[in-house]
C-alpha cells in the first residue's frame, strides 16, 4: 500500500528514551505550541554524526532500529515533548510578526557530556500552525547543504548549530525544481531562541512573557553574568558581545551566512540556519550568492554592519525592560549598539592578526591587515589558498611564488609579503611554531560552492553519497592536508564558478 505523503498518522511514543530534560516546554504555553512530527512514508537513515550522538548521550539509543524511524518523526522518544517555537522576526528589513517554526519541531533538550544544555529538533517534520502556505517539509539538497556546511563550520571553530543525522523520508517534496526526495535534519542547538524570539513578545506588548524570555534566556546562556543589573541589560550585553565574535569568525573564515534576517540570528551567538550561505573563492567583499538578495542587503563585507542592524532590533524590543526610566533605558541600548562596531573590530582585529602569525599587537597591523586584503581583492586572489600559503611563507620565502601567482600582479603581493616579514621579526616567536600556529587557523580546506553542488547533484540525483561523504570528511579536517583535498580545495576554473545559491525552502 502506497501512503500519501503527509497522511497525519500519530507518530507513537516508544519505549526508549534520550534523557531529555525540557526546560523550554515548561515556559507558558503562549510560546510554543504542541505538536508532533508528521510521519512519513519510508524512513531511510542517510547520515549519523556518531561523535555528536555520543557527546549527547544518545550512542545506545542509536544503535536501536527504532532509533531511525525516530530521526524520520515517525516514533518518539518517550520522554519527548514535542513544540514548534513562536518567533517574529525582521526579514530584509520587513518585520513579520509571527514567523516561528514552521517545519521544525523541539523534540527536547538534554545535558551533554560537557554539562552543557542542548536542543533536539527535527528539520522538515511536517506543518505545523506556524507553516503558512509551506508544506512543512525539506528536500534532500538543503538537508544536506546544511549538514555539511553547519559540521564544517564547527571544525573550523565557528559556534555552530550541529547536524545530528540527515533521514530521507521516502515522499516527495513539491519545489520549483520539481519533485525532490524528502529529507529531515536533525538540528542540535545550544537553544533555537533567536532575536525575533524577543520580537515576538515585544511587538504583542507581553512585557511579562518577555520579562520571563530574558530571565530565562541569561539563565542559560550567560549564566556567569553580573546579576545586579536588569535581565533584559545583561542579556543584550551578552548577545552583542557573542555576536561580535561570531561574525568576526564569519569575515576570517570568508563565510557569508546569505539571509542574515533577525529570525536567523540566535541569543547563544551560534551560527543558524544555512540556506544559501558560501564560503569565499576569490576575496571580494560585494559578493553576494543567494539568489534571494539581489540587492545585496547580505553582502559578505555588510555582515558586521547588519549584525549591528540586528542587534539594534532586540535593543528596541528589550527597551522598556532595561530600565524603568525610559531615557535611561535608551542611552543604555544606545551605549551597546554604538560599542558594536568596536567590540567586532577588536574580534576581528585578534582573529587576522592569529592568522597572519602575529602573536603580539602592533599599531600598524590593522593596516597590513587591510593592504593585503585590498591586494587580494584588486587581483582576484583566492582567499583561503592565500592565507594557507602564508603558513609556509612565515618559514620560507621562496614559498613566496606560490602565492604571488594568484596575484595578477605579483609585486603587489611581493612587496606586501616584504613588510609583513618586516614586521614578523619584530616578534621573537619561533618560526616553528608561528607556523604550526599558522596551520591551525588558517584551513587548507572549505567547502568550495562547486564541490557542495557536486557533492549534491550525486546525491540527489544518483542516489550517490560517496562523493558528499568524502567531502564532509575533508571540510570536517579542514587543517589537516589530507589527500583528497588536492582536488577538493582547489578554486572553481571559470567553467565550475557557482554564481548563484538557493535557498531551498
Ligand atoms: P527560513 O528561511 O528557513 O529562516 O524560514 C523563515 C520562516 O519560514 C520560518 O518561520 C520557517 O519556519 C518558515 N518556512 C520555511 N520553509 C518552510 C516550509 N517548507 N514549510 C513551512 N514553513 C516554512
Ligand atoms: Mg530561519
Amino acid at each position: 500500500m502506497r501512503i500519501a505523503p503527509d497522511t497525519p498518522l500519530p507518530p507513537c511514543h516508544a519505549p526508549l528514551s534520550w534523557g531529555f530534560d525540557n526546560s523550554y516546554q515548561r515556559l507558558p504555553e503562549r510560546f510554543y505550541t504542541r505538536i508532533a512530527p508528521t510521519p512519513v512514508p519510508a524512513p531511510r537513515r542517510l547520515l549519523l554524526n556518531q561523535p555528536l550522538a555520543e557527546e549527547l548521550g544518545l550512542a545506545t539509543p542509536c544503535e536501536q532500529p527504532e532509533f531511525t524511524r525516530m530521526l524520520a518523526g515517525n516514533r518518539l522518544p518517550h520522554d519527548a515533548q514535542p513544540i514548534a517555537m513562536a518567533y517574529a522576526g525582521h526579514q530584509f528589513g520587513q518585520f513579520v510578526p509571527s514567523l516561528g517554526d514552521g517545519r521544525a519541531i523541539l523534540l527536547g533538550e538534554v545535558i551533554d557530556r560537557h554539562g552543557l544544555r542542548r536542543d533536539i529538533q527535527l528539520k522538515g517534520s511536517g506543518r505545523t500552525p506556524y507553516s503558512r502556505q509551506g508544506d512543512g517539509r525539506a528536500w534532500l539538497g538543503p538537508v544536506l547543504r546544511e549538514y555539511l556546511v553547519s559540521e564544517a563550520m564547527h571544525a573550523l571553530g565557528i559556534p555552530t548549530t550541529r547536524a545530528l543525522a540527515a533521514v530521507a523520508t521516502g515522499a516527495p517534496v513539491f519545489r520549483e525544481e520539481g519533485a525532490m526526495p524528502g529529507a529531515i535534519l536533525t538540528r542540535v542547538a545550544a537553544s533555537h531562541a533567536r532575536v525575533g524570539t524577543c520580537e515576538y513578545f515585544a511587538h504583542r506588548g507581553d512585557w511579562d512573557g518577555l520579562r520571563l524570555l530574558t530571565g530565562y534566556l541569561l539563565a542559560r546562556h550567560f549564566p556567569q553574568s553580573d546579576d545586579g543589573k536588569p535581565a533584559a541589560l545583561a542579556l543584550l550585553e551578552g548577545v552583542a558581545a557573542r555576536q561580535a565574535a561570531l561574525i568576526a569568525r564569519w569575515m576570517e573564515a570568508g563565510f557569508i551566512h546569505g539571509v542574515m534576517n533577525t529570525d536567523n540570528m540566535t541569543i547563544s551567538g551560534e551560527t543558524i540556519d544555512y540556506g544559501p550561505c558560501a564560503f569565499l573563492d576569490e576575496y571580494d567583499p560585494t559578493t553576494v550568492y543567494s539568489a534571494i538578495d539581489p540587492f545585496g542587503r547580505y553582502a559578505f563585507g555588510n555582515q558586521p554592519r547588519i549584525a549591528a542592524w540586528n542587534l539594534a532590533r532586540l535593543a528596541d524590543a528589550l527597551l522598556p525592560l532595561l530600565d524603568p526610566d525610559p531615557k535611561r533605558a535608551m542611552t543604555f541600548a544606545e551605549g551597546i549598539i554604538e560599542r558594536f562596531p568596536e567590540q567586532f573590530a577588536a574580534e576581528w582585529l585578534g582573529g587576522m592578526r592569529r592568522k597572519l602569525g602575529l602573536f603580539t599587537a602592533q599599531a600598524g597591523d590593522e593596516g597590513l591587515i587591510t593592504e593585503l586584503l585590498n591586494a587580494m581583492h584588486a587581483n582576484r586572489a583566492d582567499y583561503t589558498l592565500t592565507m594557507r600559503g602564508l603558513c609556509g611563507a612565515s618559514i620560507e620565502e621562496q614559498a613566496d611564488s606560490g602565492i604571488a601567482q594568484r596575484f595578477a600582479d605579483e609585486t603587489r603581493y611581493r612587496s606586501w609579503a616584504a613588510r609583513w616579514r618586516a614586521r614578523l621579526r619584530a616578534e621573537d616567536t619561533p618560526a616553528a611554531l608561528r607556523a604550526d600556529t599558522m596551520r591551525r587557523v588558517n584551513p587548507a580546506c572549505i567547502p568550495r560552492n562547486h564541490q557542495v553542488a557536486a557533492a549534491l547533484d550525486a546525491a540527489v540525483i544518483q542516489d550517490d553519497l560517496a562523493p558528499f561523504r568524502q567531502l564532509l570528511e575533508v571540510v570536517q579536517n579542514p587543517y589537516d592536508d589530507l589527500p583528497a583535498m588536492a582536488r577538493l580545495a582547489l578554486p572553481p576554473t571559470p567553467s565550475q564558478r557557482i554564481r548563484n545559491t538557493f535557498c531551498g525552502t
